[in-house]
């Protein structure tokens, strides 16, 4: 079998050299676990912090232990009674072709309900990000308007959704032309715009402005940044604002220059929650798969009917995955990304 290692810890954005992609021994299933070969693994921005050595809600990937990672694929071996070879299971295998887990970490996946891949994207843990963020703390209303950015994306295109199938106006933020498209044929956003094609937060805040006459009443926060910067003056009394992710500032230790923007400082920022009465609600998933079943029974059907779309970039071979995630962290992915190990 095959892995990828953390090799050393990067600074700034990772580049090749903080990966290493090697050869390691076959893992043998203990009692009550079960050997899984990947077929697809995940590859997601919450990666880019497990490999900084800081404080959060999570240890730090050790240097020389193997990136983690979401993954799907097929039961080769097993020693629990609730899995069999040729079973398929979703777990954290890490970035690896094979992995051993206690079976009641794994989360039996059924390839008739459709390709497994979605497993790891839309009915996975980013889809239930966005569901659970928007219902539980966005409280979404018909008639509002939300922004999210990152729309394209896993998390961003299934708040887009769901949102606009509870009536809301629906304006996504995205990372050029393609994408912005993207945003309104396939998912039905309202409108988008391109983050990139305006320099400074206060261009972009004109063009929201515009798009969004009414304000903004739900801003689902995925990136942070300029987005954050344009977005905060344009919020509605009683706005919500989820706080979903940052990622525009994974690169800087988590807190870059972008911070420094003068809508974005500490008492500017704190200021407006007091007096436009907002709720800023930060979230970590992983304390909310209790809601998984809930979920894929509200949404699943939608996916499967296509009211909610879903779009995969899927790169290939292990070997490509770092890559791939450095890519991903600067929006070179389109849709949710993906790795396909066999
Ligand atoms: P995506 O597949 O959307 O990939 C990340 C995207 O972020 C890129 O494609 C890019 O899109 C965008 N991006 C990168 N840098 C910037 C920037 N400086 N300004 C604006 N956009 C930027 O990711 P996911 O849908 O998987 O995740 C979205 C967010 O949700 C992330 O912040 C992630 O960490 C967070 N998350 C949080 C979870 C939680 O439990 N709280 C769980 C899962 C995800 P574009 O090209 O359109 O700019």
């Amino acid at each position: 079998m095959y892995r990828v290692a953390l090799a050393s810890r990067p600074e700034g954005a990772p580049k090749p050299e903080n990966f290493r992609y090697e050869p390691q021994e076959m893992p043998v299933p203990g009692d009550g676990e079960v050997l899984v070969r990947v077929h697809y693994m995940s590859l997601d921005p919450y990666m880019r912090g497990r490999m900084d050595d800081a404080e959060s809600y999570s240890d730090p990937v050790p240097v020389g232990g193997t990136m983690e990672a979401g993954g799907v694929g097929e039961v080769i071996a097993s020693n629990s009674p609730h899995f069999k070879p040729g079973d398929f299971a979703f777990g954290m295998f890490g970035w690896a072709t094979h992995g051993v887990q206690p079976a009641k970490m794994l989360r039996k996946i059924d390839p008739a309900h459709g390709p497994i891949t979605t497993a790891l994207g839309v009915l996975g843990m980013p889809g239930l990000t966005g569901w659970f963020g928007l219902m539980e703390h966005g409280k979404p209303k018909a008639g509002e308007t939300l922004v999210v950015a990152a729309a394209t994306g896993p998390v961003g295109s299934m708040v887009g959704q769901i949102a606009k199938g509870l009536g809301l106006r629906v304006v996504g933020v995205a990372g050029g032309a393609d994408k912005c498209r993207m945003a309104v044929d396939t998912f039905g956003f309202d409108a988008c715009l391109d983050h990139r094609a305006y320099d400074t937060a206060s261009d972009l805040r004109k063009a929201l402005a515009a798009e969004c006459p009414d304000g903004i009443d739900i801003y689902f926060e995925n990136v942070g940044g300029k987005v954050l910067s344009a977005v905060l003056p344009l919020m509605n009394r009683f706005g919500r604002i989820p706080i979903c992710g940052m990622i525009a500032w994974y690169n800087a230790g988590g807190l870059g220059s972008g911070a420094q923007d003068p809508d974005v400082t500490g008492p500017k920022l704190w200021r407006t929650i007091l007096v436009k009465f907002l709720s800023v609600n930060g979230f970590i998933i992983s304390n909310h798969f209790d809601r998984m079943g809930e979920f894929l029974t509200t949404v699943g059907p939608k996916v499967a009917n296509g009211d909610v779309a879903y779009v995969e970039d899927i790169a290939e071979g292990l070997e490509n995955a770092p890559k791939a995630f450095m890519a991903m962290l600067k929006g070179g992915n389109t849709g949710k990304q993906i790795v396909k190990l066999i």
